[in-house]
C-alpha cells in the first residue's frame, strides 16, 4: 500500500470514529470494556458531571473549578449583526465540511446549523419594546449539547449519548429512524433523512474524510467533535476568524476564553425552561 494510501485510512478512521461520537467510542475500543460497563461508568460520569455543571448552567459567572470537559459555544449576535455576510459563511462551511445534502423542499430539508427569527429562536423572552434592529436579527441556531439532553434519554439503541466531553454525539449505524430523539427536542435541532442523502450532494465535492448517512437515518451538528479530536477548533468557528462572532471552548476551564467571554457579557439561553441546560449562548 503507498503511503498517500496509508495515511489517508490513517485520517480517515480517525476521523469517522470522531464523526460516530468520537472519543466516546475510541475510550470504548482502548479500554475494552463491555458496552454495558461502558454504559455504567458512562453514567456514573454523567451523574457526577450533572451535578457539577447545575451550577454552572444557572450561573455561568461561578469560578469553580469542575473535573472533565464540557465543551460550549457562545453565538455573539451583535457580529453577526456587524457582518451579515458570515451568517451564510458559516452555514456553508459546516454543511460542506459534514456532507450535509441540499433539499429544496423544507420537509426534506437536512440542517446542522441555521438562520431563523429571533422570535423564534428565543420564544420564552419577552419581545415587547425591543428595538427593532435586535428583533429583526437573524438568529443562527444549532444542536445546543445540552446537558441534560432529552433526546438521549429517548433513543432507544445508545445511537444518540453524551460523550466525555459534553457532546451530544451520534453513532449512525446503530440509528434506527423511530425519531423519538426528534421528538423529544425542544428545539428542533434534529433532521431525519427521508431521501437517500448521498442523492442532494455533489459527490465530486465531498469532504472524503467525513462519513455521509443513509436514507431514515436521524443527523444533527455534532460540534465538529472529528475536529475537536484532533485539536482544530469547530469549522464554523474558524470561518468567522478575527471577529470572534462566535467562541468555543470548555466551560468548565475557569480560565478558558468562552468563561471569560461568559463572565464579560450578558448571555441568554434557548428555553431555559426545558430544564435541558444548552451548553450554547447567545449575546444578543
Ligand atoms: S438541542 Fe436537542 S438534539 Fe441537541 S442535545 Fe439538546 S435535546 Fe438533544
Ligand atoms: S431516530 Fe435514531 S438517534 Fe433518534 S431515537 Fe431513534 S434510534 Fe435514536
Ligand atoms: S460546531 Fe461544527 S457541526 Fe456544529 S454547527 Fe459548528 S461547524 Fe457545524
Amino acid at each position: 500500500m503507498d503511503k498517500k494510501r496509508r495515511d489517508f485510512l490513517k485520517v480517515a478512521g480517525a476521523t469517522t470514529l470522531a464523526g460516530l461520537g468520537g472519543p466516546a467510542i475510541v475510550e470504548r475500543l482502548v479500554s475494552g470494556s463491555s458496552p454495558v460497563q461502558a454504559k455504567a461508568a458512562h453514567g456514573e460520569r454523567l451523574a457526577g458531571h450533572g451535578a457539577d455543571t447545575h451550577a454552572g448552567a444557572a450561573g455561568h459567572g461561578e469560578e469553580t473549578v469542575k473535573s472533565g470537559n464540557r465543551f460550549g459555544m457562545i453565538v455573539d449576535l451583535r457580529k453577526f449583526k456587524q457582518y451579515p455576510e458570515l451568517i451564510e459563511k458559516v452555514v456553508h462551511a459546516c454543511h460542506a465540511e459534514h456532507n450535509v445534502p441540499h433539499f429544496p423542499t423544507r420537509k426534506d430539508e437536512i440542517k446542522w446549523i441555521w438562520p431563523t427569527e429571533y422570535e423564534k429562536a428565543f420564544t420564552e423572552h419577552s419581545q415587547y419594546y425591543k428595538d427593532k434592529p435586535t428583533i429583526s436579527n437573524e438568529v443562527l441556531v444549532l444542536c445546543n449539547h445540552c446537558d441534560e439532553p432529552p433526546c438521549v434519554k429517548a433513543c432507544p439503541t445508545r445511537a444518540t449519548f453524551k460523550n466525555k466531553d459534553g457532546i451530544v454525539a451520534m453513532d449512525y449505524h446503530r440509528c434506527i429512524g423511530c425519531r423519538f430523539c426528534m421528538a423529544a427536542c425542544p428545539y428542533g435541532a434534529r433532521s431525519f433523512n427521508w431521501l437517500d442523502p448521498r442523492v442532494g450532494l455533489d459527490m465530486n465535492h465531498i469532504n472524503r474524510y467525513f462519513p455521509t448517512r443513509m436514507r431514515g437515518v436521524v443527523e444533527k451538528c455534532n460540534f465538529c467533535a472529528e475536529r475537536i479530536g484532533l485539536g482544530k477548533k469547530p469549522k464554523c468557528v474558524e470561518v468567522c476568524g478575527e471577529t470572534r462572532a462566535m467562541i468555543f471552548g470548555n466551560l468548565n476551564d475557569p480560565n478558558s476564553e468562552i468563561r471569560k467571554a461568559l463572565k464579560e457579557n450578558y448571555t441568554i439561553q434557548r428555553k431555559p425552561s426545558a430544564g435541558t441546560h444548552p451548553s450554547v449562548f447567545y449575546i444578543v
